[in-house]
């Protein structure tokens, strides 16, 4: 599907039921996630639509290793040729590539939030195959990344142990929550964690951030006050 515009600079690709995101930097795109296995050629196409090339892609960001995030990975490194980036807890992982099995816990635990046991078994079924590909920076909370310096790196274990999540100081702040939560229709919880009582924690967490806009990797974008909704959800509230 084509990417739509979410602010100037921003991009969501969505890749039925997963999103990617483009960010326009000053020396290029830069990619955030990169879908399910056999994603690649639907994102280069958003890219080639929005009258850029594969090679203005100069670095992939993997917000966490679960195949529907780092899936078209491999193949966009080659056709590309950027720079890839993830947490070092997952990067291994990602690396290696292999089969996912998360029903069995393979490569680890995965379990249904409360409240999430039935979309849980409805969606996380089978067992995926996903090409593993070199990652070649591996990122942690706070690192500076100098191609885009204002683009906050945060740690955001839970949802997978190894899972960063990105805050892009711009336009009053763009939060890319990646899978910390989802936004289907309304936030709540995602529908599996690694370690569950770790993902609340980095929920309470990120409502100590600023942001007007905040994205998901699965379900739609908020695209004003999102801080204030966040708090209300995950600080003040439940957690
Ligand atoms: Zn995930
Ligand atoms: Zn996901």
């Amino acid at each position: 599907m084509a990417a739509k515009k979410i602010v100037d600079g921003v991009y969501v690709i969505p890749l039925g039921g997963v999103n990617a995101f483009l960010l326009e930097a000053q020396d290029g795109l830069v990619l955030i996630d990169t879908g399910s296995p056999g994603n690649a050629d639907e994102i280069l196409l958003a890219v080639n639509e929005l009258g850029k090339q594969p090679g203005d892609i100069h670095h992939i960001l993997l917000t966490h290793w679960h195949p529907d995030h780092m899936g078209g990975m491999a193949a966009l490194k080659r056709a590309t040729g950027a720079q890839t980036y993830a947490h070092p807890i997952d990067a291994p992982i990602i690396r290696e590539g292999g089969v996912f099995d998360p029903v069995s816990g393979v490569p680890r635990p995965f379990l249904p939030a409360p409240g999430m046991e039935f979309p849980f078994r409805q969606f996380i079924t089978g067992v995926v195959n996903v090409e593993g590909g070199e990652i070649d920076h591996e990122i942690n909370e706070g690192d500076i990344l100098t191609f885009l310096p204002d683009l906050k790196v945060i740690f955001a274990p839970g949802h997978s142990d190894g899972q960063v999540v990105f805050l892009w100081e711009v336009h009053g702040g763009v939060l890319f929550a990646a899978d910390t939560c989802a936004n289907i229709p309304m936030l709540n919880w995602s529908l599996g964690y690694e370690n569950f009582n770790e993902g609340k924690r980095t929920l309470k967490k990120l409502a100590g951030y600023d942001f007007q806009i905040a994205t998901f990797g699965h379900g739609d974008a908020i695209l004003k006050d999102a801080a204030i909704e966040w708090r209300r959800k995950w600080h003040d509230k439940q957690v």
